[in-house]
């Protein structure tokens, strides 16, 4: 925590709904992003329930690792909001009520009708000495910002829009400020990865890892989706973005095959991609996805140019009566087959007149299994312009996780043909 050394921030949420459950802690997350990018990392939090002793105990931990300590909830006006006197009183503060706040407290209660200022809320004007007020135009309890031997502590409401809205109107600046020339902001770039596991993907950098730069960091964050890797750095700009660069030419060789190279990783932003350029149009025909192929599809605005619409052919009579399978195709090969799937996405292209068609059927569990189909197995094909392919996967996981990743894979699918067009 000396001058020139790297600063570090500690985070301290209040609140008994935190310890419970009920409330997740979205400011601790929020404020680990934000103090991350503006160069003071978090270091160490604290969850603590409304009680003066156990806040007093976490902002003193904090204050022995951080130079920088944010405090949020328990600044509103009822008796479990104890976090203004256990800090004044933890710090040796007095606490003096500000004429400046009460009026605008008086303010704020006119403008909504009421003509006194409940009694309650007058502990909202209540500032430590020497504290700083930090305005907070979104509610009544401004924040307070205290320097106490050579450390900074900010305290914030808990309501996260109000949280937020100070620390980007007033908070950030003066942390810029209070610190400049020891801010490292994080800098950080994330390749998209779909069709590969994380553990092969693993082994695969692990090849190459040797050639990384060593001041960047790398994670893998799998998701149903695919598995991202994040390559992140503490450095200062235009290092930052060199280091970066460096890294990712390494990468790049190893993850080309699976990466999805768009701006949000999203293999439907490619797909589109492919389709407006050719002008092609699209429908899907799903069994057990149930409408998460379309869905993913049409999250995209501006689908509508290429994607005509989709059957749910969940029952057999569907299978056949609307896409046109046979009777003895199903009884043959099981509606959960390459014929059946073949037949689903060449009748859906068929019935809706589009150049290309999708078909997904599986068995997303829990029941439904058999030995030789177990359950995880979905089929997936594309027709495009009568050509088809189809393939099929064993996924792990329960039926939401078979469900989004048989419709990841379907649309990998669907993007490779695309791919292999052009
Ligand atoms: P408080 O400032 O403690 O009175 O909190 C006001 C409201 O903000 C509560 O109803 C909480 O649900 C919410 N809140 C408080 N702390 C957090 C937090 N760390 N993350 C998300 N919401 C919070
Ligand atoms: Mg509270």
């Amino acid at each position: 925590m000396s001058r020139n050394k790297e600063v570090t921030a500690a985070v301290v949420t209040v609140g008994e709904e935190l310890l419970s459950g009920e409330t997740t802690d979205t400011n601790a997350a929020w404020l680990g992003r934000k103090l991350a990018s503006l160069g003071v990392p978090v270091v160490r939090r604290w969850v603590v329930g409304d009680d003066a002793e156990a806040i007093a105990a976490a902002l003193g931990a904090a204050l022995a690792v951080a130079d920088f300590i944010i405090v949020t909830g328990g600044l509103g006006p009822t008796r479990d909001d104890l976090t203004r006197p256990a800090v004044a009183d933890f710090l040796g503060l007095e606490l003096r009520s500000d004429p400046e706040i009460v009026a605008d407290l008086r303010n704020r209660f006119r403008a909504r009708g009421v003509p006194e200022l409940p009694v309650s809320n007058l502990s909202q004007a209540e500032v430590p000495s020497g504290a700083r007020v930090l305005p907070n135009a979104l509610g009544s309890a401004p924040g307070l910002l205290i320097e106490h031997d050579g450390r900074t502590v900010a305290l914030l409401p808990g309501v996260p829009r109000e949280m937020r809205g100070i620390v980007e109107e007033v908070l950030e600046d003066i942390i810029r400020d209070r610190f400049e020339g020891r801010l490292v902001p994080l800098v950080h770039r994330t390749l998209y990865t779909t069709g590969i596991a994380e553990s092969v993907l693993g082994e695969l950098v692990d090849e190459v890892r040797a050639g990384l730069p060593g001041e960047v960091d790398l994670a893998f964050l799998p998701g149903l989706r695919g598995v991202s890797i994040r390559f992140s750095t503490r450095a200062r700009a235009p290092e930052a973005a060199e280091l970066l660069d460096r890294a990712q030419a390494v990468l790049d060789p190893i993850v080309a095959p699976y990466r999805i190279g768009t701006e949000k990783g999203d293999l439907v932003e490619a797909i589109a991609d492919v389709l407006e350029r050719e002008s092609l149009t699209l429908a899907v025909a799903e069994s057990c996805t149930g409408g998460l192929v379309a869905k993913r599809i049409t999250d995209l605005p501006g689908s509508s140019v290429y994607f005509r619409g989709g059957v749910i052919a969940y029952a057999d009579r569907v299978k056949i009566d609307l896409l046109g399978l046979e009777g003895a195709v199903l009884v043959e090969n099981g509606a959960v087959s390459e014929a059946v799937a073949i037949g689903m996405a060449c009748g859906v292209a068929a019935l809706l007149g589009t150049e290309v068609g999708v078909g997904v059927t599986g068995i997303a569990g829990p029941g439904g299994g058999t030995p030789e189909k177990p359950v995880g197995t979905v089929w997936f094909a594309v027709a495009l312009k009568g050509r088809t392919r189809a393939s099929h996967r064993v996924f792990s996981g329960d039926r939401e996780a078979v469900r989004e990743r048989g419709t990841q894979a379907a649309l990998l699918l669907l993007y490779q043909m695309l791919a292999d067009r052009t």
